[in-house]
């Protein structure tokens, strides 16, 4: 796996307050449907893991989503708009909301409840990552 890709996730867990390091293994929920996730410490997925960005890609740089974008500082990889989910939720929601895009209002409901339950998760990184 790309070493940009582990450095987010394993930056999602150092940024959410529900996960938990035990060793070298970080325990914490999906996003959505809160079952228990694990990584390992250098960002390695297990199991069903993968990195969710909670505010599409592809909606950044568009003017509809410009009120979600700037909650996460106009930058996707902002780990404010990182989270990890499991990936039958990452895939569903990747069919669904994300690709009705930005100008469905339902989908941009969807979107900023899903990143007020990230922000809710929110802990600051710690000084050194
Ligand atoms: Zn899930």
């Amino acid at each position: 796996m790309r070493a940009a890709l582990r450095r987010r996730l394993r930056l999602a867990a150092l940024t959410d307050a529900l996960a938990v390091l035990d060793g070298d293994i970080w325990s914490t929920r999906c996003l959505h449907c809160r079952r228990t996730l694990q990584l390992r410490d250098d960002g390695e997925p297990l199991g069903h893991t993968t990195l969710e960005h909670v505010v599409p890609q592809a909606w950044f740089g568009r003017h509809a989503a410009a009120a979600l974008t700037a909650r996460v500082g106009d930058d996707a990889d902002d780990p404010r708009n990182l989270a990890l989910a499991c990936a039958r939720c990452n895939h569903d929601k990747g069919k669904g909301h994300d690709a009705r895009g930005p100008r469905d209002a339902r989908a941009r409901e969807v979107i900023g409840a899903l990143l007020d339950t990230r922000l809710l998760r929110w802990r600051p990184p710690p000084a050194a990552v």
